[in-house]
C-alpha cells in the first residue's frame, strides 16, 4: 500500500516535541498509553481540537475516535461547555469552600442514576475508585476486595493487579512499587464467571468488603456482562454482606443517558463516575446508598478529602456537558456508532481479517479475533499486530484510533457525516493493511 499524500507517515513537529518531552517527562508523556508504545511510531502532539477533529503539531487534522478517552461526548470545544468554563473561570477558579455548582452537578448525577442518593466529587476516576474501596472497607469493617482481570479502575495500588486465568488467585502486583501487602487483600477473578465469584465468597466468608467491577468493561476492549452476571454479583454481595461497586467512570453518561445502570438496571451499592461528567476537566465522583455515603467524613468516620475537589471550573464543564447530553445525542451516538462499526466489520470481512465487534450501549470496540470475547483471556487472544497495522493505516488517512487493541472507540455528538465518511473511506485501506499481518 502506498502512503497517501495528505498524511505522510512522518510527523516531524511531533517527533521533535517527543524528543524534548522525553528529556523532561518520563517516556515523554503524562499517561503511558499516549506514547504509542503498543502500536509503535511517533505519538502525535496535539495542538487543537474542534468538534470531531484533532489538529496535531504538524498541522494535520484527524477524525478523533478517542475523544480524550471518553469525556468529550459533545466533541471538542463545544460552545456551551466553553461558555460555562469561561463564566466560571471569570468568577474565580477555586475557593476551597463549597459552591452552588457542586450541588447542581451532584443533583444532576443523582437525578440520572436512581440508586445514587449522594455523591462526593473528586478530581479523577482513580480517586473515585480508591475512595469507594476505602469507604466499602470502612463501612463493612472487612479487608478484602474482589476485582476482575482486565477491568481497569485507575492506578489505585490495591487494584493494580490482574492475576492469571483460572482459579481464584491472591493477586500479585502488576507493577514494581506496589507491595504484596497492598494487593494481598485483592482477589482477582475472570470476568463473566459467577461460579468463580461464589467460590471466592465461600472461601473468604466474612472477609470480603466489596466486589468492584467495570459496569460494562471497556478497558480490555468492550466486553459487556453476559445476561445475569451483574445481577448475580449483586445477589452474591447481598447474601454475604459485601458491597457491589459499579465502576462507571467510562460507561457513566456514555453507554446511555444513565450509564450502564440505565441499560441493565442493577442497583449497585456504590458507583464511580468520571470522564463524561468532567466534560474534559479533572472531575469525577463516587456515590451510592445514603447510609453508606453517610460513613464519609465529615458526616462519618471514613476520611476522604481534596484541595481541588468540586473545582468550580471543572464542575461547570461537567454540568454543561451533562446538560448537553440530550436524548438526541445518544441517538446520534448509537447511529454513528453502528455506521462505523458495521463499516469496519464489512471492510475487515472483505479483506479476510478475522474480527468481532462488541457493543455496550453506545460504546463499542473491534477485536481482531473471530470469537466471542467474554473475558480478558479471550481479549488477549486477538491478533494485536493486525490491529497495529490497521491503526497506522487509519492514522495515515487522518483517523485517530486509540493506540491499543484493547480500547473502546469513542464517538461524539460532533461526529457528523463528513467526519464519519472520512472514517468509512479509510477503513478498506486499513483492513487491507491488517490482512497483511493476519494469520492465514
Ligand atoms: C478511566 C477509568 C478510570 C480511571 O480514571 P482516571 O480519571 O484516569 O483516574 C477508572 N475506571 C474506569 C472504568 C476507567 O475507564
Amino acid at each position: 500500500m502506498s502512503a497517501p499524500k495528505e498524511y505522510p507517515a512522518a510527523a516531524p513537529a511531533s517527533a521533535a516535541l517527543f524528543e524534548r518531552a522525553r528529556a523532561v517527562i518520563p517516556g515523554g508523556v503524562n499517561s503511558p498509553v499516549r506514547a504509542f508504545g503498543a502500536v509503535g511510531g511517533t505519538p502525535r502532539f496535539m495542538a487543537a481540537g474542534r468538534g470531531p477533529y484533532l489538529v496535531d503539531a504538524d498541522g494535520r487534522d484527524y477524525v478523533d475516535l478517542i475523544c480524550s478517552w471518553g469525556p468529550l461526548i459533545l466533541g471538542h470545544a463545544h460552545p456551551d461547555v466553553l461558555a460555562a468554563v469561561q463564566a466560571a473561570a471569570t468568577t474565580g477558579t477555586s475557593f476551597g469552600a463549597p459552591t452552588e455548582g457542586e450541588v447542581l452537578l451532584a443533583e444532576e448525577i443523582v437525578a440520572r442514576v436512581a440508586p445514587v442518593e449522594q455523591v462526593r466529587l473528586v478530581s479523577s476516576g482513580t480517586e473515585a475508585t480508591m475512595s469507594a474501596v476505602r469507604l466499602a472497607r470502612g463501612f463493612t469493617g472487612r479487608p478484602k476486595v474482589i476485582k476482575f482481570a482486565g477491568c481497569y479502575h485507575g492506578h489505585v495500588d490495591a487494584l493494580l493487579a490482574a492475576a492469571g486465568s483460572g482459579l481464584a488467585t491472591f493477586a500479585l502486583p502488576d507493577t514494581p512499587g506496589v507491595t504484596g501487602a497492598q494487593t494481598g487483600d485483592t482477589i482477582v477473578l475472570p470476568y463473566n464467571d459467577l461460579d468463580e465469584v461464589a467460590g471466592a465468597f465461600a472461601a473468604n466468608e466474612g472477609q470480603i468488603a466489596a466486589v468492584i467491577t467495570e459496569a460494562a468493561p471497556g478497558n480490555m476492549g468492550v466486553v459487556p456482562p453476559v445476561p445475569g452476571f451483574t445481577a448475580g454479583l449483586k445477589r452474591l454481595c447481598q447474601a454475604h454482606g459485601a458491597l457491589l461497586i459499579s465502576d462507571e467512570v467510562m460507561t457513566g453518561f456514555r453507554a446511555g443517558p444513565a450509564g450502564w445502570w440505565g441499560l441493565e438496571g442493577v442497583d449497585a451499592d456504590l458507583f464511580t463516575f468520571g470522564k463524561v461528567m468532567g466534560g474534559g476537566f479533572p472531575a469525577a465522583a463516587f456515590g451510592g446508598r445514603a447510609d453508606v455515603m453517610g460513613h464519609l467524613a465529615p458526616a462519618g468516620p471514613v476520611y476522604q478529602a481534596g484541595t481541588l475537589s468540586g473545582n468550580p471550573v471543572a464542575v461547570a464543564a461537567g454540568l454543561a456537558t451533562l446538560r448537553g447530553c440530550t436524548p438526541e445525542v445518544y441517538e446520534h451516538l448509537t447511529k454513528a456508532g453502528e455506521a462505523v462499526a458495521s463499516a469496519a466489520s464489512d471492510a475487515l470481512s472483505a479483506a479476510g481479517v478475522p474480527h468481532r465487534v462488541q457493543f455496550a450501549g453506545t460504546m463499542f470496540s473491534v477485536f481482531f479475533i473471530d470469537a466471542p470475547v467474554r473475558n480478558y483471556d479471550d481479549a488477549r487472544a486477538q491478533n494485536v499486530p493486525a490491529f497495529n497495522a490497521f491503526f497506522h493505516a487509519m492514522l495515515d488517512r487522518g483517523v485517530y484510533l486509540p493506540p491499543s487493541a484493547f480500547e473502546a472507540w469513542f464517538l461524539s455528538a460532533a461526529h457528523d457525516d463528513e467526519a464519519v465518511n472520512r472514517i468509512l473511506d479509510a477503513l478498506p485501506h486499513a483492513a487491507r493493511a491488517a490482512a497483511e499481518v493476519a494469520p492465514a
